[in-house]
């Protein structure tokens, strides 16, 4: 049995209830704004209101004991209201990935990823085989993907966005709640960047107090990042290329180092990081060690999950290089390197 790593603190007590999610304390954080402004004034008004957001929950924070109960509102707008807003306006020029296709979803016109403005699901169930500080994880399997990994091992759900459950708020939430109840350590949205305004909208439902999971490739864009900011309790990134020749590669992905760096730097300034690293054969020195030393660097103090169940799934076989699985060697330098970082592994 792990021990809980200090790099999940927060996480530990908003799963064990003694801390509030960050959802719930948007949700109740009043902010005035109007609904028909211009896109640009209601990102101002959400800029200066997530300053205060911090100050508030910062000092919270520091000292919970005391911390006098916010104001519920019965009606009037919250922050989380405002996210919502703001990226229902996003999904008219889609930019909820950094792939900034401008697809106007609302009006069936579809970007990269082929998703409508509809969210679908394929799977939701209580999930054993996530870390062992988020089982069981209460984890909903959304359709469709923003990238194209070669070696997806779920390629029957990220290939497939038109199929599965339509998805209505009010319905996940009730789901979501029955599940916390049911003994769900959190509420884990996988592959969740596309359906960013839906995962809003299903928050602004939920009165259940559950730890928020953005379990994702990290690679949304910078406006998107910011809406993330007050909702999500913890970040569980993947950072899978060390470079941009990889990504290209593998995952059709553009101008990714810059893009996912950036986000795990805001990541790590708003909350909690869960780090994935999936070896890839014959890519440690290309992508796991520059990964290692860059966290080691910028953004140590994460619980970082060194994976090693790499196997050449979906179209794998077309690349000779990762058609196979690791080597007990490989497996060995990718463990010894993250040792010799000092970054946190949860062990
Ligand atoms: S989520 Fe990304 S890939 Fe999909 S339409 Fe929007 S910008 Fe394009």
């Amino acid at each position: 049995m792990h021990e809980p790593s200090n790099a999940l603190s927060r996480y530990h007590r908003v799963s064990a209830g003694t801390e509030e999610a960050r959802f719930l304390t948007a949700k109740n954080f009043p902010v005035d704004f109007d609904p028909d402004a211009p896109i640009s004034d209601l990102r101002s008004i959400h800029d200066d209101a997530m300053s205060d957001f911090h100050r508030a929950y910062r000092s919270d924070m520091s000292d919970r004991s005391d911390r006098p109960e916010r104001e519920k509102r019965s009606d009037g707008k919250s922050l989380l209201d405002l996210k919502i807003k703001i990226a229902d306006r996003m999904l008219e020029n889609c930019h909820f990935c950094d792939r900034r296709c401008g697809a106007n979803r609302k009006k069936g016109e579809m970007g990269y990823c082929r998703i409508g403005a509809v969210s679908r699901y394929s799977s939701e169930f209580l999930h054993y085989g996530e870390e062992p500080e988020l089982v069981p994880s209460h984890t909903i399997f959304l359709s469709g993907c923003v990238f194209s990994c070669v070696y997806c091992q779920n390629w029957e759900i990220s290939t497939h966005p038109d199929l599965g459950i339509p998805i209505l708020p009010k319905d996940v939430a009730r789901i979501a709640a029955t599940r916390r109840g049911l003994g769900a350590r959190n509420l884990n949205f996988v592959t969740p960047t596309p359906h960013l305004h839906t995962i809003l909208r299903i928050l602004a439902e939920m009165r259940v107090n559950t730890p928020i999971v953005w379990n994702s490739n990290m690679y949304h864009s910078e406006e998107a990042a910011k809406l993330l900011c007050g909702v999500v309790d913890v970040y569980l990134g993947d950072f899978k290329y060390g470079n941009d020749g990889c990504a290209k590669r593998y995952s059709n992905a553009d101008h990714y180092w810059d893009t996912v760096t950036r986000n795990f730097l805001c990541a790590y300034d708003d909350s909690e990081i869960l780090l994935r690293q999936l070896v890839l054969p014959g890519h440690i020195e290309c992508c796991t060690a520059p990964i290692i030393n860059w966290v080691s660097d910028h953004i140590p103090a994460v619980r970082f999950n060194l994976m090693f169940q790499y196997r050449p799934a979906y179209l794998a076989h077309r690349y000779p290089e990762i058609a196979r699985s690791l080597t007990e060697s490989e497996c060995e330098q990718a463990s010894r390197l993250l040792a010799e970082s000092g970054v946190c592994d949860g062990g």
